[in-house]
């Protein structure tokens, strides 16, 4: 059933235009997924310099956006560009915030003006509406640059007849990112300053935006019903535990979505051959790829791989790795890991590959061919997060009998099921304890089911027969809108 709903959804990075993690390809593919489902999805990311370097026809739609950032007024001009030509996205510009090398700052910490930075972007993608005259029932926002939207929207647009109607969701995609600023940020946001309390943005006297997301939006979400529960603990919660436990009414799990049209062995274009559960020769010649790509000496061709795609920082559990990375090449492995992040872990994997030549392939930086590569020529995928919302990465890694090592937390207790090679069932290896010891018990684990064959057909199975398209999820967010406006228009509580 098709939802009379428009919905504009806000995000800081969006595939194909802007990318540092698993939030900017929901934000790509939710909305061609809710295509059918809504009546229009339109989106709205910043102009950035990785943007302008695809040279995109740009079309200006709006100029002279102007809103006051801080004293000062800040504007800029908004292109429209387009998702597959179904779906329209404006690039909201203003080159001295956004014209830089990355997103959100450099390898020596966060830019010192991102307040400013998305404050504009917030303020901007409303006034865009107004400029437009676009009146959307819902704005769907994700993460902390987004978070003023929900309560601009609850005060100082509060009796604005043009967003009347408008409802906002809030989507969480790691709660370890809050934006806190200090206290001063108020005034750069233009919140009233009776917004600064604990019912409001403040948060032991800085100013959250993620917070102000939670406490004003009218439906929040996250990305996994497993994390929707445990950021309400103290353990995972990073301090908003109390707030989100206040808000449980209206606080929901909708697991992420997999865009099969890029992530998937039968149609892959970076992969050396495609294959399927039904002809898994491809998958060897996929193999054979990858170890010329990383000079993997032939002797270990008949090892199983043990892949690794990720953000190097410590909540992808790294450094439970580093505590058993010489006892696990010790197995009969090859380890093949892409990756960029913190200093201490580009060290560790850097001394690792030297010290383990031609059974290991490391790749300190962010390359998606590469990336993909990995999936179709691994055997394994390792991801022991501490905390995990979603991933995607044991998603793709399913699809691509590349079986995933996971430890049971958020969306990958959601997907995963650990293999018992008693009742054939399972699609992966899971381990509970946040301890290098069940890490590496795991990985013993699935190199001993690797060496039995019909035992590891029978997990590939498995593995390559999920389906997590994003069709189920976006019916959910359908449903998250229409609770959304009913709760806006005071029908429920
Ligand atoms: P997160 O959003 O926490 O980084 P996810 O698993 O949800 O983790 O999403 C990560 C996404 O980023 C995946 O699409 C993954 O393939 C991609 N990715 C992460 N690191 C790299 C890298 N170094 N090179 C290419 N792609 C990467």
């Amino acid at each position: 059933m098709k939802e009379d709903l428009t919905v504009l959804l806000v995000s800081p990075e969006v595939v194909p235009f802007a990318k540092t993690g698993g939030l900017a390809d929901v934000a790509g593919a939710l909305p061609l997924a809710l295509k059918g489902l809504v009546n229009e999805v339109r989106v709205v990311l910043p102009l950035y310099l990785e943007v302008r370097k695809k040279n995109l026809p740009l079309t200006p739609v709006a100029q002279d956006i102007s809103v006051m950032v801080g004293r000062y007024r800040r504007g800029g001009t908004v292109y429209q560009t387009d998702l597959n030509k179904a779906i329209t996205v404006y690039l909201l510009e203003n080159d001295t915030y956004y014209d830089r090398d990355k997103l959100y700052g450099t390898s020596k910490g966060d830019y010192h003006d991102n307040t400013e930075r998305f404050t504009f972007f917030c303020k901007g993608a409303l006034e865009l509406c107004r400029k437009i005259n676009f009146r959307p029932d819902i704005i769907h926002c994700h993460d902390w640059q987004t978070a003023l939207i929900p309560a601009y929207l609850k005060t100082i647009y509060r009796d604005d007849p043009f967003f009347a109607r408008t409802a906002t969701v809030f989507t969480i995609h790691n709660i370890g990112y809050q934006g806190l600023f200090e206290k001063d940020a108020m005034e750069i946001t233009g919140l009233p300053a009776d917004a600064f309390t604990v019912n409001g943005v403040e948060f032991y006297g800085k100013v959250n935006f993620l917070k102000a997301g939670i406490v004003y939006s009218e439906v929040i979400n996250t990305v996994s019903k497993k994390y929707s529960e445990e950021i309400q603990t103290p353990e995972f919660g990073f301090g908003l535990d109390g707030i989100l436990r206040y808000r449980s009414q209206d606080l929901f799990g909708i697991l992420n979505g997999v865009d099969y049209d890029e992530w998937n062995p039968e149609s892959d274009r970076f992969i050396a051959e495609k294959f399927s559960l039904k002809n898994l020769a491809g998958k060897r010649a996929c193999k054979l790829d990858l170890m010329k790509e990383f000079k993997i000496s032939d002797q270990f061709s008949n090892y199983p791989f043990v892949g690794v795609i990720s953000r190097l920082a410590d909540q992808k559990g790294f450094d439970l790795l580093a505590q058993i990375i010489n006892d696990m090449m010790k197995l009969n492995l090859v380890f093949v890991l892409l990756g960029t992040g913190d200093q201490k872990y580009h060290d560790l994997f850097n001394r690792i590959s030297k010290e383990f030549p031609g059974r290991t392939g490391i790749r300190i930086g962010f390359d998606n061919a590469l990336a993909h590569k990995i999936e179709a020529g691994c055997n394994m995928f390792l991801m022991p997060s501490r905390y995990e919302p979603c991933g995607l990465n044991q998603m793709y890694s399913l699809k691509y009998g590349t079986i995933p090592i996971v430890r049971a937390t958020g969306g990958l207790d959601d997907t995963i099921k650990n293999f018992e090679p008693k009742t054939g069932k399972g699609n992966g290896f899971k381990f509970t304890s946040y301890a290098s010891q069940d890490l590496f018990a795991k990985i013993r684990e699935a190199v001993a089911v690797y060496a039995d064959q019909n035992a590891w057909m029978q997990v590939t199975r498995n593995a390559m027969s999920a389906d997590f398209s994003w069709g189920a999820s976006a019916k959910q967010y359908r449903e998250l809108y229409a609770k959304a406006l009913l709760k806006r228009q005071g029908k429920v509580r």
